[in-house]
This record gives structure tokens, sequence and C-alpha cells, in this order.
């Protein structure tokens, strides 16, 4: 009995003088009754946020990467900002692959309205590529990337420089980073931009999913973690073996007694001097 009292006032001295290295790791989502869990809750909700909004980038510029020829769903539309004056073609093109839709006009739309008027249709969605993206030069047009939802854009605009010989294009990338250092017109039909402007609503919603899908598994590797050293009889925060102890000795995190066994291994603060104390 006395070499347990013994314990317990070693445990207040060990707890109180513990290194930050060796400070309990109870992360978010635990029951927070005190203001400094709830400022823990907060900072984790924060840190996922954030990283959340970066994996809008991550997971959009993976969708614009690939190339993979034939999963592309080419689809024609009136273009929705019509054609009031000469610059805005009458009939655009969507491209949509998995987590990816490019915008852009296409040549002579005017005939091939009037040769296919039924492979036409009308654009219902929302129309999130600006006006200048989309004209009658198909190598202008917009990207838009992100999985679930749309959440990244960026679009190209080309411009003519009239030279001694010849004319040169140039490309002028709006918001994105271009991958497609070519500056002909010609080879791939859509160069490949990593989209850099978010788009409000979809990368809110985007960010706010990919936030629970990150705390639920942080929360759930670390209830793993738990149960895992808690099989073991060590601590649950620091994975000391603290064996049937209420107090973990090394972190001061307070446990549940399993059962009423009377073997307690106790370290100190520098693991270097284990010892083991047992009592009856
Ligand atoms: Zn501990």
């Amino acid at each position: 009995m006395t070499e347990y009292h013994a314990l317990r006032e070693s445990d207040k001295i060990n707890s109180s003088r513990r290194a930050p290295f060796y400070a309990p790791t109870v992360g978010a989502f635990s029951s927070a009754t005190y203001p400094a869990d709830v400022a823990r809750l907060l900072r984790s909700f924060a840190t996922f946020f954030a990283l959340g909004a970066f994996a809008n980038f991550f997971i959009a510029w993976l969708c614009v990467l690939p190339s993979t020829p034939g999963v592309d769903r080419w689809v024609c539309y009136h273009n929705p900002y019509g054609h009031a004056d000469e610059r805005d073609p009458i009939v655009m093109i969507l491209v949509a692959s998995t987590g990816r839709e490019i915008a852009s006009g296409m040549g002579r739309p005017g005939t091939f309205l009037d040769q296919h008027p039924d492979e036409v249709y009308i654009y219902y969605d929302n129309v999130w590529w600006p006006r200048e993206s989309v004209t009658n030069d198909d190598a202008e047009f917009a990207v838009a990337a992100g999985w679930p939802m749309r959440c990244l854009m960026a679009w190209r605009t080309v411009s003519t420089v009239d030279l001694p010989e010849e004319i040169e294009f140039r490309h002028h990338d709006h918001w994105g980073i271009a991958l497609d250092v070519i500056s002909t017109r010609s080879g791939s039909l859509f160069g490949k931009i990593l989209p850099l402007l978010p788009m409000p609503i979809g990368f809110v919603v985007n960010t706010v999913s990919y936030t629970f899908v990150f705390a639920l598994a942080w929360n759930g590797t670390r209830r793993l973690n738990r149960w895992r050293r808690q099989s073991r009889n060590e601590c649950a925060a620091c994975a000391y073996p603290i064996g049937p102890a209420i107090r973990c000795p090394e972190c001061g995190t307070t446990h549940v007694v399993a059962s009423a066994s009377s073997r307690v291994a106790f370290l100190p603060v520098n693991p270097s001097q284990r010892c083991t104390i047992t009592s009856q």
C-alpha cells in the first residue's frame, strides 16, 4: 500500500515536469469539456479546413493532367452568350471527362447549326467560362477542374502579331499555369493548363467535403491507435506500457481502469531509467 502511494506521488512529479515531446496526443473531436479542448478542437478543424483547401488544387490538377483518348464526351451547345456581336459564335463545344470540363468555340458554327440542328443542345447548367474564352478561334478555350464539383478554372486567349513575313500567334493564359509551351496552334486541340482561379461554390463545397473526410480519417486512425495501445496495456496517448494504472506516469493522461489487476508498470520521464514496481 505504501508503495502504491509512493507511486502516485511519483506520478505527480513526473507529470509536472513532462517534456513537450511526450505531451498527450489527445486529438480532434474528443469530448470537449475544457476551454483548452475547445481551442484544440478549433485548431484541428482549421488545420483540416486548410488541408481541404489545398486538396482542391491537388485533385483538380490531377483531373487535368491525364489525357486518355476516347474518354472525353463532346457535346455542342447553343452559346449562352449568344451572338450579340460578331465575336461570339452561336455554337460552342463542351468537352467533359471526370473532374474536368473544357469550353471552346468551333470552326464554322453557323454551318454546323444549319446541317446538324438536332446535335446542338441548350446549356442549362451554370455558365462558368468567361465570354472571351469561347470565340470563333478554336485555339481559345476555358478549362474548369475539380471533383466532385468544378472548383478551379483558367482560360486561354490568342492574339496575333504581324511580323514581316508571317503572322505569329501568341497564347495568353489567364489564371493558369501552362504546361504546353508550344507556341503553334497545331498539334493537340486543347493545351494543358493547371487552373488557379477558385470558383466560389465548387471551392467551398469541395473544401467542406474534404475537411470532413480528413477529420473522419484522422479520428478513425486515432481511435484505432488508442484501441491497439489499450489492448496491449499501453498508454493510449503516448504508448508507454502502464498496465492497469489509472494515470499514465509518463504523460499524465488519465485512463479508465479495465480491471482490478495490481500490477503497475511505471516509466519515469527518462526512458533509460525504466523500472517496474509491483504492489499488491
Ligand atoms: Zn502516456
